[in-house]
């Protein structure tokens, strides 16, 4: 049997022949992989036509109705669609990777590469200065990873550095030592800068500051890529004021998981679209990315006002010792769980005291009734006792808007989940399901049952559209030359089997992933070692 590297050397293929025409190759086998017949979306060719793939050294080489050469592995996709590997533009799957580099609930979707480093909290730079971008794109291929990973410079990270935990606003040194950082990050190939201003610390930043760390993207045409300051009550407010910093730091802007919180603010979704339609019009480059949820995921410290929060977990548990300040803190905490509709809509998804492994996977009054507890005294034990290391499904949002945000031409796919497995080191708690489902549970229920988009749609937002906000060159598309990530799926089969009460499962309809020209999935297993690159993008 030849092997890659034999076929390479005796064939001479290499960089140089890329530009070769394929038909020009010298044949026995010219390609490493062909897929054969299926129907091609993100292409140069009409959205569905049946075509052929070629593959070699990791780039599409040949995309034709049909190639006659032979290739050292061929698959048939007649009667599937095949796409470019969907590109996850908002993931948190930096933790699962490194418990365990396969990535399974990801590639299982289609998903070659993730975008890693949101809400304001990426990995790196680190507080002690020891690792820093280039050592964590190292980090990624040594692993190897079975994703190709993106990471954005995470602006809460920049602020824990060089300011700290506390809610002031930045001295002027800082304000330039922190500018610098993001400066170095975006040299290093970051793909953006993302902040999270609904957590500490990264709340505490002002609009200025946010501005003057955002200018160092105008150049590079990377976008400010933020969960809002608020996503529910004040919710047009935090859309006004990240268009302000874009504006200001005249950069593109991305909205991470744009969304209407809690029943009452259901009905802001038109002034939303209105005033992302004013930007525009206005020369904003602006664009948001969704999941296919009504529930979100985020810490229990969510459920309490971010003032209380300031210096982090453990000056929160102190206040709760002043009787004034903890009134304080639980009515507005209160009035978080009714915006909601009630704690009932909490979901425990995983928790640090072991004493409380029971509440994983329960709803919070639930839990709180089998231990004699009110929903409110329930999230204090729980905070207490896990040192406030308690993560939670949130179901707080309108299946009608979902679908309008789907459809809208700004919006684009993404998990905002981690990467976890039915089995192993990443499998922990009860995560969200999106990790597992987001990509089928759009292609199954949201393209084929509900017709919301249409499949070219949806494979553009998931794929192309991604590629091209991040400036990833030559990914998101299945044309001659660009990188060979691919999925192939049965679109009338496609869909999700994760659920809230079960998400170690995964999907079907996705038989074949394909990651840099190296199959990662086949007929439904897992083939080979990871061969995800880091992209360095700026
Ligand atoms: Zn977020």
């Amino acid at each position: 049997m030849t092997t890659r590297r034999d076929f390479l050397s005796s064939t001479g293929a290499g960089l140089a022949s890329l530009a070769a025409p394929a038909l020009l190759l010298p044949s026995a086998a010219s390609y490493d992989l062909i897929v054969r017949g299926a129907a091609v979306y993100g292409s140069t060719l009409a959205a569905g036509t049946e075509a052929d793939v070629g593959v070699r050294a990791g780039r599409f080489v040949a995309v034709a109705r049909r190639i006659t050469g032979k290739a050292t592995d061929e698959i048939d996709g007649k009667g599937l669609a095949l796409a470019p590997g969907f590109i996850d533009i908002h993931s948190h799957a930096d933790g699962g990777l490194t418990l365990d580099p396969a990535a399974e609930s990801a590639i299982r979707q289609g998903v070659t590469t993730v975008v890693v480093g949101q809400d304001g909290g990426s990995r790196v730079p680190a507080a002690d200065g020891t690792t820093s971008f280039l050592k964590f794109f190292r980090r990624i291929e040594a692993m190897p990873s079975a994703l190709n990973v993106a990471t954005m410079v995470g602006l809460g990270q920049v602020r824990r550095i060089v300011v700290g935990v506390d809610n002031r606003p930045a001295t002027r040194p800082e304000l330039l030592k922190m500018t610098a950082l993001v400066e170095k990050a975006l040299a290093s190939g970051a793909c953006g800068a993302s902040t999270g201003l609904e957590y500490s610390p990264g709340a505490f930043a002002t609009r200025d500051e946010l501005i003057a760390l955002c200018r160092p993207l105008r150049a590079r045409r990377l976008p400010y890529a933020t969960h809002m300051r608020n996503e529910d009550d004040t919710l047009l407010e935090a859309i006004d004021e990240s268009i302000a910093i874009a504006r200001g730091a005249r950069c593109p802007l991305q909205i991470s998981h744009l969304k209407t919180a809690g029943a009452r603010n259901y009905g802001k979704i038109d002034a939303v679209f209105a005033r992302i339609a004013a930007a525009e019009k206005a020369g904003l480059d602006i664009t948001f990315d969704r999941y296919p949820y009504v529930a979100w995921a985020t810490g229990l410290t969510n459920m309490f006002p971010v003032w209380a929060l300031d210096g982090g977990g453990e000056p929160f548990l102190k206040r709760l010792e002043d009787p004034a300040t903890a009134a304080r803190i639980k009515t507005e905490s209160e009035d978080k769980a009714a915006l909601i509709g009630g704690w009932h809509n909490v979901q425990l998804s995983n928790l640090e005291a072991p004493g409380d492994s029971d509440a994983i996977g329960k709803r919070l009054d639930d839990w709180g009734k089998s231990r004699g507890l009110a929903p409110y005294e329930a999230a204090m034990a729980l905070l207490k006792n896990s040192k406030t290391n308690v993560s939670t499904v949130v179901f707080g949002m309108s299946e009608d808007n979902l679908e309008r945000f789907l459809a809208h031409p700004k919006c684009m796919i993404c998990s905002d989940g981690g990467a976890f497995a039915v089995a192993g080191p990443a499998r922990n708690g009860r995560p969200h399901p999106r990790g597992a489902g987001t990509y089928p549970r759009v292609l199954g229920r949201y393209v084929r049952e509900r017709k919301v988009i249409t499949l070219a749609q949806a494979v553009d937002k998931m794929s192309g559209m991604p590629a091209r906000r991040l400036r990833l060159g030559r990914r998101g598309k299945i044309a001659v030359g660009a990188a060979a990530d691919l999925v192939l799926f049965d679109p009338d089969t496609v869909a999700d089997k994760a659920t809230f009460e079960d998400p170690f499962q995964y999907p079907v309809g996705i038989p074949t992933v394909v990651v840099n020209g190296r199959i990662a999935l086949r007929d439904g297993e897992r083939v080979g070692k990871g061969n995800g690159k880091a992209l360095r993008v700026s």
